[in-house]
């Protein structure tokens, strides 16, 4: 018997045993590769940490922030890519983390938001023992998305307002809501980025579901559907709803016997190019930030609703309707306790309207709940968006990634918590 010749074919590499057997050795090759970069990356944070003790002892929080570096180094990430699904849900909830920004750097506060996969979101609460020994208190939640501070807003409107755009289509009504602190970035996702104290508002979601709603129509299946489409775009300040497409004109909400809502005299603009829907959402965003002393003094108290609006036939009968909301900033729900009395009525008023935001859109969930729309304005006016099976809601909630911040970013994620419950489980775990 001669040996094969040393050309001949390795041993039949492809059959099923064999393909298994090479598929775990690919497995354990990338556990070990996995394995590897994590020692090499906690190595590396050793370093760091000790680099920071040396370079900036005077910083308070540099050794939480040593804390939350180690934490990070400990898992592995998975953050949302464009390939993942867009899931359809009724009810989505998503929470977006911003970058810290010039200001927060500058004056070296300590990011305490991790976003380690497409759908958790952690907070590194700093707290001390009664000897003063700092620990972190890491605290998960999970929600349908959570987009990190490298997304930007074509990504997240992709996962949030994209797939409304069809329910509204369908005949549906669908509402889209930022929600957050002051400052977290609702105006930035809705409205559009801000360079300097002008507005890109091609890049906010508003426009983006504008375009979305043209190319519906232009598309073959709608063509010839005698759809019209129409704008509004109004403000709720103090429970009062003010036109931001007329001078922000005082307007009365009436409800008829059919419990049907209306908002009397609320200016709705028919728009037919993309274009004219960006110059009302630019005239609307104008009015309401005019007569401000900052950026943010009443704009952070109101809501500010904009609302795309299909209808069709001899008598225009609303077919389907978007309402896309920038919320007034949750923070300001607890000014109920302030000196002055106005801002105190403000406070009140605009918890409650959270609270019955909350309370809707979990009755949309569960068919046939009590909907306790009349405990706001907000949700007053947008009854016919909380019934009928074919209504869809999205909240988006926003946070901002600092420490100081720490504690309003905790109220939001446990608000959006509340609005749909998810299970949250611990990748340090996993
Ligand atoms: P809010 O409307 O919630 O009060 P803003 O949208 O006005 O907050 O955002 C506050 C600041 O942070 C703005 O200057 C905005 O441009 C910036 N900002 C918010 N989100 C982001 C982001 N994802 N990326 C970069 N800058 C952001
Ligand atoms: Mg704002």
């Amino acid at each position: 018997p001669s040996m094969p010749p040393p050309s001949a074919p390795p041993p039949q590499a492809g059959g099923p045993g064999n393909r298994r057997r090479s598929n775990v050795v690919k497995e354990v090759e990338k556990l070990k590769k996995n394995r590897e970069e994590r020692r090499q990356r906690q190595a590396e944070l050793k370093e760091e940490k000790e680099a920071l003790m040396n370079m900036d002892p005077g910083n308070p929080n540099w050794e939480f922030l040593a804390m939350i570096r180690e934490y990070r180094g400990t898992i592995d990430f998975h953050p949302l890519k464009d390939t993942d699904a867009v899931d359809d849900h009724q009810i989505t909830v998503c929470v977006r983390k911003r970058p810290l920004n010039k200001k927060e750097l500058q004056r070296k506060e300590v990011d305490v938001i991790t976003v380690p996969s497409k759908d958790q979101m952690i907070v590194h609460e700093p707290k001390s023992k009664v000897d003063l020994t700092k620990f972190l208190d890491n605290q998960h939640f999970r929600f349908d998305y959570a987009f990190d501070e490298t997304c930007n807003n074509e990504m997240v409107y992709k996962y949030t307002a994209k797939p409304l755009v069809q329910t509204v289509f369908e005949g549906g009504m669908a509402t889209c809501f930022a929600y957050g602190q002051t400052g977290s970035g609702k105006t930035h996702t809705m409205g559009g980025d801000f360079n300097g104290r002008t507005q890109d508002c091609k890049k906010g979601i508003y426009a983006m579901a504008a375009m979305d709603v043209f190319k519906f129509l232009r598309s073959p299946c709608y063509h010839n559907s005698n759809l019209r489409v129409s704008s509004s775009f109004f403000e709720i300040y103090s429970g009062k709803v003010f036109d931001l497409l007329a001078n922000k004109a005082k307007l009365r909400v009436l409800e008829d016997g059919k419990q049907q809502v209306q908002i009397v005299g609320l200016t709705e603009k028919e728009v037919e190019t993309v274009d004219d829907v960006l110059k009302l959402i630019q005239h609307g965003n104008t009015a309401r930030t005019s007569g401000q002393t900052s950026a943010n003094s009443n704009s952070s108290r109101s809501h500010a609703v904009f609302q795309i609006i299909l209808r069709h036939g001899p008598q225009r009968r609303i077919y389907g309707k978007f309402s896309l909301i920038d919320l007034a900033g949750n923070e300001r729900g607890a000014d109920t306790s302030s000196s002055n009395r106005q801002t105190r009525m403000e406070g009140a008023e605009i918890n409650k309207s959270l609270l019955a935001l909350k309370e809707c859109i979990r009755a949309l969930g569960r068919r046939g709940a009590h909907l306790p729309f009349r405990a706001s304005k907000l949700t007053q006016v947008l009854r016919d968006s909380f019934i009928g099976e074919k209504s869809k809601t999205c909240m988006i909630a926003m946070i901002s990634p600092g420490l100081s911040s720490c504690e309003h970013s905790l109220n939001t994620l446990r608000y959006a918590d509340r609005v749909k419950e998810l299970a949250a489980t611990d990748p340090a775990e996993k």
